[in-house]
């Protein structure tokens, strides 16, 4: 492409298309990607970004995979799209089949959904219907932590950070939850009385109330990237079953092997009452998310009125969405996923560790593949995202946030390069705000 050309493609982006927590009228550059192969982004431009974000989490196999990108054309032969209600299809089914054998054994009840976003909607609905049908409809509020994330809608909204999670300005308009303090235990130490001590009290407070607790698992993802102790949360699985309340994970950022284990609830060996998993799950070729229950639960929505679970989308197990998810899912059990993720663990952990030294860095931390340096003021975004692009990196910081989280496919060699030029450019002060 031309430079001409370029340029009216983007005039028309910046003008006319909204981008994530973006503006139009005054908007950040964005970079126009021609194609994507393997772990390179290929820029209109000629340029080529390696790509340090799996495209936030879900493109564990790296772009243009030719097992995916078969799998995906041979079911457009067959069909694209099926309306779910009253009709079924082998997708959905081989998928559910795969899904309930590396979920918790427990679970045993899938609902397809078409973004993480809803995923949570239907669980905490799942979580507010379960104590009605069995007569305790006053049972109805969500019980969550502080720094989490979990979408952009309005139940969603409701029990991400109250002010972290990017949506104050709503707040009057959320349903009101119930927040307790994150953990302030880290990944690899055990919980003490005084971290378990804010929510057994707001357990002790409010069980009558609560239908859920809802939480990401061992990493606290979009919120604050956050690792936590996984005897913490073993704690708080026996503590929702001793005060009658469900327990919703958060798996869309943490499942399909991220942190070192398939999902993250296996580095505490507990199981949920409801799940849900989404971006990664088709190796983030199609959107598609899902809400996994347990017998219990679904049985317990659907014995009594209504009898049936009060949601529907559209788009409900797309047959194009469930064999990417299908093809994905076997990639990466027939991949050596444990020993690529604890590769890339061992390779950040070690590039990225001399930039607690920096003066202006808080810490260093790191788990599975994901790595995470922490500043202690601000990034500033235009000029350290440039910074990154003409070292050909592709990494989207945020907040006091500069983290990665890379294709599990990419080799020794590029994740060298990325884990080293994040050392680089972080340690310059100039890109961080001053205060
Ligand atoms: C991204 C994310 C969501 C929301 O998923 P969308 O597909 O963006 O709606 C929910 N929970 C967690 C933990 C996430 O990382």
């Amino acid at each position: 492409m031309n430079q001409q050309q370029i340029k009216q493609l983007l005039d028309i982006d910046r003008h006319h298309i909204w981008h994530p927590y973006a503006s139009v009228s005054d908007p950040l550059p964005s970079y126009l990607v021609e194609s994507a192969q393997g772990v390179r982004l290929k820029l209109a431009d000629g340029r080529e970004l390696i790509d340090g974000m799996a495209s936030w989490w879900c493109m564990i196999h790296g772009y243009n995979h030719p097992v995916m990108n078969r799998a995906l054309k041979a079911q457009i032969d067959r069909m694209s799209h099926l309306m779910f209600g009253g009709l079924t299809h082998e997708p959905a089914i081989a998928l559910t089949r795969q899904l309930l054998q590396i979920t918790p054994a427990p679970l045993q009840q899938v609902f397809f959904s078409d973004s993480g976003s809803v995923a949570v909607e239907v669980a905490i609905k799942m979580a507010i219907q379960y104590w009605h049908t069995q007569q305790q409809p006053e049972k109805k509020r969500m019980l969550s932590i502080r720094r989490g994330y979990h979408g952009d809608t309005f139940g969603a909204m409701s029990v991400c950070d109250p002010v972290t999670g990017m949506h104050t300005l709503f707040s009057s308009m959320l349903a009101e939850q119930i927040f307790v303090d994150a953990p302030g235990c880290a990944f690899d130490e055990l919980p003490k009385e005084s971290d378990l001590k804010p929510i057994r009290s707001a357990l002790e407070s409010h069980h009558r109330e609560v239908a859920a607790l809802i939480l990401e698992p061992i990493v606290q993802g979009a919120g604050g990237m956050r690792f936590y102790s996984p005897g913490w949360l073993k704690e708080v699985r026996s503590l929702c079953d001793e005060f009658n309340v469900l327990l919703i994970l958060d798996e869309i950022a943490t499942g399909f092997g991220r942190t070192g284990k398939l999902f993250a609830c296996e580095h505490a060996g507990i199981t949920p009452d409801i799940m849900c998993i989404g971006k990664a799950l088709t190796g983030g070729y199609m959107t598609l998310a899902a809400t996994l229950t347990t017998e219990a639960v679904s049985r317990g929505i659907c014995d009594a009125a209504p009898g049936v679970l009060m949601h529907g989308p559209t788009f409900m197990a797309n047959p194009l969405a469930c064999s990417a998810a299908l093809a994905s899912i076997d990639l990466l059990l027939h991949s050596q996923w444990q020993k690529r993720v604890s590769n890339i663990e061992k390779i950040l952990l070690e590039t990225l560790a001399p930039a607690r030294m920096f003066p202006h860095i808080e810490s260093v931390r790191v788990l599975g593949a994901i790595g995470v340096i922490e500043a202690k003021t601000s990034v500033r975004m235009q000029e350290i995202t440039q910074a990154f692009v003409e070292k050909g990196v592709w990494l989207r910081p945020f907040g006091k946030l500069v983290y990665i989280m890379p294709p599990f496919i990419i080799e020794e060699e590029d994740l060298q390069y990325l884990a080293e030029t994040m050392l680089k450019i972080v340690q310059d002060p100039q890109l961080f705000e001053s205060e």
